[in-house]
């Protein structure tokens, strides 16, 4: 991996979630540009070689810093490192963005309602798109779908509330829809496939899937992902491709 790709940038601030969840902000170079729902590659020095992974971004394309969700992977080179981060630590960050998981790719259907369907940190890119006004605009209706296994992991739920009332002010069609797996006193706790299935979330939702209306993004687990694709087929929904159709997916790891 050639070092000039990358730009030198010094973490800002760290917030820990729990003792494997993480956030953390770092400078922005002006030459990053990136849409909401891109993910950077950030690399960290060891010895001499840099070990580089793709982060989605949290923030919005017009904030001065970028903020990045992390989860500590047991055993793993790169997290087991980077849980460590302080604010005034460097990290190196790649100097172009990367991902196709954005709202412009969506042609047809038309933007109706807008389905954000994210497990653990794989929520990150949902963020960034909802702290930009334009999604509120394009979208009647707008469910972000959360699961996390425990209550403890629903990071950024107060965010999620503050982001909703800055950029959404006014705007009726927002659902911020938790699903907490493991606590089977949520008020859901099943996993999404079969929420969809049983029609669950469209329950919470107050809104029917609708393959001529609705935009679906999953991001996350990488079977979840397969699976939830396949529950909404079987409702009629289609991939998208080229522009058209429901479904567009993004594995998180
Ligand atoms: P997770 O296992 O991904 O669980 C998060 C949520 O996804 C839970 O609600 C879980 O439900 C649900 N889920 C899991 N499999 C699913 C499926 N097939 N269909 C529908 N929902 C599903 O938990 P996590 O805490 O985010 O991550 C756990 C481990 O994943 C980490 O310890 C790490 O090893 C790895 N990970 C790696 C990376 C990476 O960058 N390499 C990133 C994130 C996570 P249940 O409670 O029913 O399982």
């Amino acid at each position: 991996m050639s070092i000039e790709k990358f730009s030198l940038e010094k973490v800002l601030s760290v917030h820990r979630w729990t003792s494997t969840l993480f956030s953390f902000t770092m400078t922005r170079p002006a030459h990053f540009k990136f849409t909401a729902g891109q993910f950077a590659r950030i690399g960290l020095k060891a010895g001499d070689d840099l070990v580089v992974r793709a982060y989605s971004i949290v923030s919005s394309p017009f904030d001065e810093t970028l903020e990045f969700f992390s989860i500590v992977v047991p055993d793993g080179a790169f997290t087991s490192n980077l849980q460590h981060l302080q604010a005034g630590d460097e990290l190196y960050l790649e100097k172009i963005p990367y991902g196709f998981l954005t709202l412009a790719r969506y042609q047809l259907p038309l933007p109706q309602d807008l389905w954000l369907l994210g497990t653990g940190t794989g929520l990150a890119p949902f963020l960034s798109m909802l702290q930009d006004f334009e999604t509120w605009h394009k979208y009647q209706q707008i469910n972000l779908v959360y699961s996390v296994r425990t209550a403890a992991e629903l990071a950024y739920a107060e965010r999620i509330e503050e982001i909703a009332a800055v950029f959404g002010e006014g705007h009726q069609g927002f659902r911020f829809i938790p699903v907490i797996t493991r606590d089977p006193h949520a008020p859901l706790h099943e996993r999404l496939p079969a929420l969809i299935g049983n029609g669950a979330l469209e329950q919470a939702a107050g809104l029917a899937l609708n393959p001529a209306s609705s935009h679906v993004m999953l991001c996350g687990n990488p079977q979840m992902v397969e699976d939830t694709k396949e529950a909404l087929k079987a409702r009629g929904l289609t991939m998208n491709r080229r522009g058209e159709g429901n479904i567009a997916v993004e594995n998180y790891w």
